[in-house]
């Protein structure tokens, strides 16, 4: 079965909240007066998010792995328009764990906390047979964006370059960063910088529609198109792959850039009449437009969507 399958059976045993979001969006938004309060829950594990092998090529792996916990639910906040507010963990360690690398972790899991102005509360440390982190962030925001508001007619785009982290992934698998192109992309994957301030000017330009592309431009599509019942269509040439890439990986750089994960960049629609706003801000690319219909299209023929998905399938 598939992860989304499988959420949306567990989906439903639960209710939404009365007022606001509840399980199938970025993060829940419970609507509280004036605000909406934003909550969202990620986990990194060993094996699924990252291999300890890896420290072979990355030694300060932990410091990534407490930097991502935080960045990837930082950008579930940014992409409803949200601002982060306060964390706690739940770190799941096996019985021989490397103290070293638990503070590695702490150090991460603190700049990031800086860098993103979250305040970390509290969590939980308990023992179990694979190693895992998990991360909870609350957020505010006045209005909020989600998957299920674009519109026939509205167009489509994304916040940054497409296929960096994926490319990163693949080059530390190979086990040999030497240049600094390289290094640059590995760092792309294993330090995320999701825009608070990129979603905060999208809500506030009157953006209704949006979502973070952590597990790829394709798949994201689909869910807005899902999600709305609409059609998504991309054109190909306008999708941005970085030239380091491209160089480096050739063909594969575009599937890279369409269905390779953790980029996390935000990927919105937006009417014809806000098209001139977005037209001149340097990390907006227009990519495609949203019809009538369903599914996600590729210069006119339906894509073949492929990322990753937890349980397969
Ligand atoms: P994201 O990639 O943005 O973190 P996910 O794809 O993990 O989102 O999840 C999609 C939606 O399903 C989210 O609204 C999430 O809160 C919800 N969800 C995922 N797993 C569960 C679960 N076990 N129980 C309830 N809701 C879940
Ligand atoms: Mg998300």
């Amino acid at each position: 079965m598939k992860e989304f399958d499988l959420i949306e059976k567990i989906s439903r045993f639960f209710k939404s909240p009365a007022k606001g979001i509840g399980i199938g969006d970025d993060t829940a938004a419970i609507r509280s007066g004036y605000e909406y309060h934003l909550i969202t829950v990620d986990t990194l594990t060993e094996g699924t998010h990252y291999r300890k092998e890896w420290r072979k090529v990355f030694p300060h792996l932990y410091r990534s792995i407490g930097w991502k916990l935080l960045a990837v639910s930082v950008s579930d906040i940014a992409s409803m328009g949200g601002m982060p507010h306060a964390a706690v963990t739940s770190f799941t360690l096996k019985k021989d764990f490397e103290e070293g690398e638990i503070v590695e972790l702490a150090k991460g899991l603190s700049a990031a906390c800086n860098h993103f102005n979250v305040l970390l509360v509290g969590g939980d440390t308990v023992k179990g047979n694979c190693e895992a982190f998990s991360l909870t962030l609350t957020g505010k925001a006045e209005e909020i964006m989600t998957r299920s508001a674009a519109k026939p007619g509205d167009l489509v785009a994304v916040t940054g370059i497409c296929g960096d982290a994926a490319a990163g992934l693949n080059i530390i698998e190979s086990g040999k960063i030497d240049t600094i192109e390289k290094r640059k992309l590995v760092e792309r994957f294993l330090f995320p910088r999701p825009s608070i301030e990129m979603g905060k000017k999208l809500v506030l330009s009157g953006v209704k529609c949006c979502m973070d592309n952590s597990d790829g431009l394709l798949l994201t599509c689909h869910e807005i198109a899902s999600k709305s019942n609409v059609a998504v269509n991309l054109e190909s040439k306008k999708i941005p792959v970085s030239k380091e890439v491209k160089k480096l990986f050739g063909d594969k750089a575009f599937k890279f850039a369409l269905s390779g994960g953790e980029d996390f960049n935000l990927v919105f629609t937006f009417p014809e009449s806000l098209k001139s706003l977005f037209k001149k801000e340097k990390n907006v690319f227009i990519v495609g437009r949203v019809t009538e219909g369903s599914g996600t299209y590729i210069d006119g023929k339906p894509a073949q969507i492929s990322s990753f998905d937890h349980f397969g399938g």
